[in-house]
């Protein structure tokens, strides 16, 4: 989730032109340099050209052209059609015609002449011939400028070339006039590098919890601290790993720590960080990320949300579809992984929530060959989590961990630290010298549910309709035995929902057909309470129908779950060229069937509301007084529940250690 970068600093890369990695393949610049040389040598011929390749001296026709040409100086004439004329000089003047400078002229000296009209100068020239003094040839010619028109058409080609030589200069990180951080650096990789002595590094010890992910990255920290141990035995050690798990699990935090008990740099950045708007970045923050690691070896580097850039290519080029740019990234990191040598000491950690999206390439040997799976913390893990996040607070007596890790089901570490640092804030604002057990609570309302809207104008009534509502999903979900446990009914309103009950699902391997209609039948408790006790429906339950819906069609379009179309899964994975793999008779039958199951649970909801009709005021009742009630307020009205209770069962295998965590899951009624 958020990242810690108090002790990370942005690095800023050597780079004086002359100190290149020596590592770094050569080849671009090699190409760079060429590519000046052209454009210097073209430039330079150019010039050259457009001075003509000698002096040009440009006399007057009248008198001074009328004056060689009488005296016999010119050898022959060339006339343009654009008023001008060469007269090209005999040997044996051009000391008259140049004086000193005569020794530094080409060997076919000339001068120019503007004339006045063709016709007077055919006129002189036909006089001076019959005279005897001019004996060479008259040639006409057009006079294109040629190298005018050259230079117009090339400049602007010139002009681009120069530009884009100069920022593909910038983005593969050569030597620059620009200076570090300019607006060319777009090639620069972001990575925030820790460096290793730093005070305060985060080690084993700041990550709560995570026991198996912990021991597999201590093998890494192993192979940074002493890879001799390994490579001696003809091992390879591994160039990267991937870290998966939703959110805020500490990914992060656990690839800062083995950088931090291996004490080596550290080089963290965001997938996202490669993709930008234009082409060819991505690639070359690649290369220069992995310049950088290699400089700094060994280290680690750590990519945030691999999946930015590792999903999966698109297969086969198809008009418009892919994203090239990312996918030029991604082949960047791979051959980048590809490259460095087992043994060069960089170790790459990646973090992803979805390991199933990447493309197959990255997971290939010699690349992220490895998964760590970093989970949401159970029962004993929260615990530990909330010990090092209580840490800093300062606590009162009554402020209990044991209780704490409960009431947290499925909260994140860094959802953790947010319960922390909230249930500080809000002591804060009542100025109180410690932080109590009440503003735990209410910070771990307000994560789950958004801040409470005590503030929304409400009307007996419709509090009385929410509390019915309410009320009857919780009745139901009492007595149906495969309904989710119920924690706790709200009628508070937070964010846009108007009440919510929260539940504790079982994290069931399989589900069964009954589970599912147990469920379904709970969530339609809300609609059928209307009905029964309210007399009018309302749009309050808009959300529970629309879940209801999705559920019934999965169960008889999926999981082959209806009498009528047993044994038929019709999930289109987009495996199919067409829309949907049945029959428009066949898609009427799934309505139908849909419609068939969602009465029958409906019909079943009303039912057994009807039989704890007392019950249910009860209950409706004290949330109209109460607003929140718990599963012992249940207890109270209803008696022991028929079955188990769930949750007593999942709290006492809580206790037992490696005991998966379950997720509290809400239900909410949003107001249209
Ligand atoms: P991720 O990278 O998995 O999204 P982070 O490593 O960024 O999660 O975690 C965010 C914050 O949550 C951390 O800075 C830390 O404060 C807290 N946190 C998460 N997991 C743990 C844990 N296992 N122990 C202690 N703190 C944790
Ligand atoms: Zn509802």
């Amino acid at each position: 989730m958020s990242e810690n970068n108090q002790n990370s600093n942005p690095r800023q890369p050597n780079r004086g032109g002359g100190n290149g990695d020596p590592k770094m393949p050569p080849v671009p610049k090699f190409k760079l340099n060429w590519l000046y040389m052209i454009i210097g040598v073209a430039l330079i011929v150019l010039w050259w050209n457009g001075k003509g390749g000698s002096m040009v001296k440009e006399v007057a026709y009248d008198p001074q052209f009328k004056e060689y040409i009488n005296q016999g100086y010119a050898d022959r004439v060339v006339v343009y059609d654009d008023r001008t004329l060469n007269m090209y000089i005999k040997p044996s003047y051009i000391k008259e015609v140049y004086g000193p400078e005569s020794s530094k002229m080409g060997p076919q000296p000339y001068v120019t002449v503007q004339y006045g009209s063709e016709e007077s100068l055919e006129q002189f020239l036909e006089k001076a011939k019959a005279e005897g003094h001019f004996s060479g040839s008259i040639e006409y010619d057009k006079h294109e400028d040629y190298i005018g028109a050259l230079i117009g058409s090339l400049l602007p080609i010139i002009l681009l070339v120069v530009l884009w030589v100069f920022i593909m200069r910038r983005m593969s990180g050569g030597g620059g006039m620009m200076g570090p951080g300019g607006v060319f650096s777009v090639g620069k990789s972001k990575a925030k590098l820790v460096d290793k002595d730093q005070p305060d590094r985060i080690t084993f010890k700041d990550v709560a919890g995570q026991k198996e992910a912990k021991q597999e990255v201590a093998e890494i920290v192993e192979f940074l601290k002493n890879p001799g141990k390994f490579t001696e035995l003809g091992g390879k050690i591994p160039k990267g790993a991937l870290l998966v798990g939703p959110p805020g699990t500490g990914k992060t935090l656990l690839a800062k720590a083995v950088a931090g008990e291996a004490d080596v740099p550290f080089f963290s950045l965001s997938g996202s960080d490669f993709v930008e708007m234009f082409v060819g970045v991505g690639a070359s923050r690649v290369r220069d990320l992995f310049r950088q690691a290699k400089e700094k070896a060994p280290c680690i580097i750590f990519i945030d949300e691999i999946d930015a850039v590792g999903r999966a290519r698109s297969h086969g080029a198809t008009m418009g579809g892919g994203n090239d740019e990312r996918e030029s990234t991604l082949n960047q990191l791979l051959t980048e992984m590809d490259g460095f040598g087992t043994n060069s000491g960089v170790i790459i950690l990646a973090a992803t929530n979805r390991a199933d999206i990447l493309d197959k390439a990255l997971l290939r040997a010699g690349r992220f060959d490895r998964q760590i799976h970093v989970d949401l913390p159970d029962l004993n893990e929260r615990k530990e989590v909330f010990a090092v996040h209580l840490r800093p607070v300062k606590v009162d007596d009554t402020v209990d961990v044991d209780i704490l890790a409960r009431q947290t089901p499925g909260f994140s570490g860094a959802d953790i630290a947010n319960v922390c640092n909230e249930a500080a804030l809000i002591a804060a604002r009542h100025d109180k010298k410690a932080v109590g057990k009440q503003d735990f609570h209410d910070a771990i309302d307000r994560i789950i549910g958004g801040l409470e809207k005590k503030t929304k104008v409400m009307t007996n009534d419709e509090k009385r309709t929410i509390a019915l509502h309410e009320a009857g999903h919780a009745t139901l979900s009492w007595f149906l035995e495969y309904a989710n446990p119920l924690i706790k009914v709200t009628i508070v309103p937070r964010g846009r929902a108007l009440g919510a009950a929260w539940y504790m699902p079982e994290e069931r391997q399989i589900t069964t057909k009954e589970q599912m209609l147990d469920e379904m039948c709970a969530t339609l408790g809300g609609r059928a309470a209307e009905e029964l006790f309210v007399g009018h429906i309302s749009t309050g339950a808009m959300n529970d129908l629309e879940r209801v819906t999705k559920q019934a069609y999965g169960m008889i379009a999926y999981a082959g779950m209806s009498d009528r179309l047993p044994n038929l899964c019709y999930y289109n994975n987009n495996e199919y060229s067409f829309q949907r793999p049945y029959s428009e008779s066949t898609a009427q039958l799934i309505d139908e069937e849909v419609k068939l199951m969602v009465n029958e649970q409906y019909a079943r909801a009303k039912q057994l509301l009807d039989e704890h009709r007392e019950g249910h005021a009860a209950l409706a009742d004290l949330l109209m007084t109460r607003e929140v009630i718990f599963a012992e307020d249940m207890e109270k009205i209803f008696g022991k529940r028929p079955w188990t209770s769930r949750s007593e069962e999942i709290m006492a295998a809580e206790e037992a250690p490696n005991e998966k965590a379950e997720r509290v899951e809400e239900t909410s009624d949003v107001s249209e």
